[in-house]
């Protein structure tokens, strides 16, 4: 039981409030909502418009709308996945069709000549010469007789309506089985005529009014009950710049903490240095990587350990970059360590080393998963007594609580998932910290890098070395593919390596995609017969994948059929073909990495995407489920199966579009977004943040950059939120990232 109400009536547990109760607790409480406060701040995910009601004649497919009309009909029936219950609603001209799954419950509220409001996406349904409109799982409202007075079915003029519904938007909640909207909307209606008044503002007057936001009880009121639009989105807008306010205070405090809590190592730059590593560097550097290693250079030699992410577009030359940081670090005295996510990318960076150092005293040590124990011992040794200038391996390996002699520098290539958290447990042989650079081609939108990444200095590497081809991308179908192949033979005749990328390790029996073993048999017999292949995938033996790929850089093989494991980092200047299987499978920042393997060198580079044809309609989270009880049934399953894999299919299809028609990482990127959201790339969770309760990244990009710019700019005027009037934001900040963030304590 819930203790006794206390004297706060913030605080009164859902037991005692009005709609609330013990048969509605346990439901409250599965979403969280235990206090009459939670109610407050539980957030609407929608509205019910009823400022626009759509007349019958002008409905649209697909579109959100209310409709209104009388009951004339209701049935249920029981169907192998659960009980339909269909109604028939009239709208003066014409009848419209609504079907729910599992809530049967429903059926009493209704009866037949009640009115009511229907708010839903209407779809056009034929049968024969028949065809009608039909609302799944819409949401429905049933008024009050008063206002029925003033309206009646199939009259055009809606604008009396408006007047007299008690509210013109209703809330719609994310619900819990066994819990509707009314109940939610009941509960909540009680608690505001008063209650919003008891809250405490946490915004400082003078923000608050400057950046034009209400005050706390306007707002809640505003966004549950909403007396307009304007009001609606005023509210809205408050608390989506709160909650970005408030990590953006956190973020700032974090970074402001680190200049003053952590030390590094000083490491010196100086034109000597700079001209002894150019002379062993083997090109003339791009002026992308001169202006970044003219950031990072300064950055070494502050005693405040450098904090950067280097952004920059697939093939930009960003190991170049790295070289050049840690050989400024090992002429500063001091040991860099360089990590990949893979151990074949890692391999890639030694030989890479190896060569570029072969003449240089720098001493490399690598560090990778198959070595033996004595070897192993060995480097450890190494790395300890400092004798191992440059460590080179896998994440996996050297997060692994490695002790270093003087470690000055850590470099995470390919890093995707570098959140505000992560950082490698290292012992660095001293009292300081190291430097981090963190290096990703993912190109990664400008609110993510603000919010996720926002304690980091960020780089970006404009432009590409010089002497690169075009990459011409085809989309095709099954008919191309003879032409395709007739097209990379020639090419292969012609001296040029490919890629053939497969998304499948093995097949399955869900889905008839070919795995990359059949594939690989199919072209060794078929349209590659005679050519030297060979195989790559997550299933092999290190060994067997670096003998593989030494194979290809030199040439010994000539198509190498493999999985996404070559999407990172592989670097073969004469691989100019790429034929990606099932195109429809990979994102499509995953599909411009992957294309990136090729045109790295003076020869054009060529990809094909074939996409498959027939595509099984999977439970695939991209496409979002009615918003209660999925629809499924015998009669209804064929119909809704169809239309997902129809709107999966578009996705890729417009995914696949826009991958052909640029070649820009960050344009790429940003569409990637737009279309997918932020997905497991970018969402807050993926870097241990909690995630935001209203704010979405994509729809509120310039609420993101306002409430971003009034934080720093506090920040700079009161760092430790000291001042008395910032004291309830410093608590905020706190409780919600003082612990993931690792704070300490403020101020
Ligand atoms: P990424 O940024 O994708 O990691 P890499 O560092 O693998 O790119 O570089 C891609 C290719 O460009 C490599 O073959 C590298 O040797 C070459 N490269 C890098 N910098 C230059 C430069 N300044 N001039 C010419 N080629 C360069
Ligand atoms: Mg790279």
């Amino acid at each position: 039981m819930p203790s006794k109400p206390d004297n706060d009536p913030l605080q009164v547990p859902v037991l005692y409030l009005k709609g609330g109760g013990p048969v509605r607790e346990p439901l409250l409480h599965r979403l969280e909502l235990r206090r009459a406060i939670d109610l407050l701040f539980y957030f609407p995910r929608d509205y019910q418009d009823f400022t626009q009601i759509t007349p019958a004649s002008a409905i649209q497919e697909n579109v959100q709308q209310t409709v209104f009309g009388v009951i004339q009909h209701y049935e249920t029936q029981s169907t192998r996945r659960g009980k339909l219950l269909k109604l028939k609603v009239n709208l003066g001209p014409l009848t419209l069709e609504a079907i729910w799954f599992n809530a049967v419950w429903q059926v009493k509220n209704f009866a037949v000549g009640r009115p009511l409001f229907l708010t839903g996406k209407p779809q056009w349904k034929s049968n024969g010469p028949l065809g009608w409109w039909q609302m799944a799982h819409p949401i429905l409202f049933f008024p009050a007789n008063e206002i029925l007075q003033m309206f009646r079915p199939g009259q055009d003029d809606e604008s009396e309506l408006e007047n007299c519904l008690p509210h013109p938007f209703l809330p719609v909640y994310p619900l819990t089985e066994g819990l509707q909207q009314f109940h939610l909307q009941r509960i909540i209606e009680h608690l505001l005529p008063t209650l919003p008044d008891l809250l405490p503002e946490v915004l400082p007057e003078a923000i608050r009014v400057r950046e034009n936001l209400p005050p706390i009880s306007q707002a809640i009121r505003e966004i549950h009950f909403p007396k307009n639009e304007v009001a609606m989105k005023a509210a809205r807008r408050r608390f989506v710049w709160q909650e970005f306010f408030i990590l953006q205070l956190a973020l700032n405090i974090r970074k402001q903490q680190h200049r003053v809590n952590l030390r590094a190592p000083i490491l010196e730059w100086s034109a000597k240095i700079d001209s002894r590593i150019r002379r062993i560097l083997p090109f003339e550097l791009t002026e992308g990587q001169n202006q970044v290693i003219s950031e990072i250079s300064n950055d070494l030699a502050q005693p405040v350990p450098m904090n950067r992410l280097l952004q920059g577009d697939v093939g930009s030359g960003k190991t170049m970059v790295a070289i050049y940081a840690m050989l400024q670090t090992t002429a500063g005295g001091h040991q860099a360590v360089l990590m990949a996510p893979t151990e074949i990318l890692a391999r890639q960076h030694l030989r890479t080393l190896r060569k570029i150092l072969h003449e240089s005293k720098v001493h490399i040590a690598p560090l990778f998963g198959g070595q033996k124990t004595a070897e192993r011992a060995a480097v450890l040794q190494n790395i300890l007594s400092g004798h191992a200038q440059i460590v080179v391996g896998t994440q996996a390996i050297i997060c692994n609580h490695l002790e270093f002699h003087r470690l000055g520098l850590v470099v995470i290539d390919e890093q995707h998932k570098f959140g505000v958290r992560q950082r490698a447990h290292l012992k660095t042989g001293t009292k300081f910290d190291p430097h981090y650079l963190v290096m990703t081609a993912t190109p990664i939108p400008r609110s993510v890098t603000m919010t996720l990444f926002g304690d980091l200095d960020v780089s970006v590497m404009k432009g590409l070395p010089p002497g690169r081809s075009k990459i011409n991308t085809f989309i095709a179908s099954e008919e191309r593919r003879a032409k395709w192949w007739d097209f990379f033979r020639k090419k292969i005749g012609q001296g040029r390596q490919g890629y053939v990328v497969v998304p499948r390790v093995e097949e399955n029996e869900q889905d008839d995609y070919r795995s990359v073993k059949t594939v690989f048999d199919e072209l060794s017999n078929g349209e590659l017969q005679g050519i030297r292949l060979g195989i790559v995938h997550g299933r092999l033996s290190n060994e067997e994948k670096e003998a593989a790929m030494i194979d290809f850089q030199q040439g010994e093989i000539q198509v190498l059929v493999c999985t996404s494991v070559i999407e990172v980092g592989i670097d073969v200047a004469n691989a100019t073909l790429m034929t990606i299987e099932n195109a429809e499978l990979f994102g499509l920042a995953q599909l411009h990495q992957l294309r990136g393997r090729i045109g790295r060198g003076k020869h054009p580079g060529f990809c094909c995407a074939f996409m498959t044809e027939k595509q099984l309609p999977d439970d695939s989270s991209d496409v979002s489920p009615p918003t209660t009880n999925p629809i499924s049934s015998e009669s209804e399953s064929g119909t809704l199966q169809d239309r997902l894999a129809t709107k999966k299919k578009d996705e890729s299809r417009k995914r696949l579009d826009v991958f052909a028609h640029s070649t820009d990482g960050f344009e790429l990127a940003e569409k990637d977004f737009e279309l997918r959201g932020p997905g497991e790339l970018f969402g807050t969770q993926q870097h241990g943040l909690p995630p935001f309760r209203i704010a979405d990244l994509i729809r509120d990009r310039d609420i993101l950059t306002e409430a971003r710019a009034a934080a720093t700019r506090l920040v700079q005027e009161d760092p430790g939120l000291a001042l008395p009037e910032h004291q309830k934001l410093r608590k905020q900040v706190l409780t919600r990232y003082g612990a993931v963030l690792e704070l300490g304590d403020v101020g």
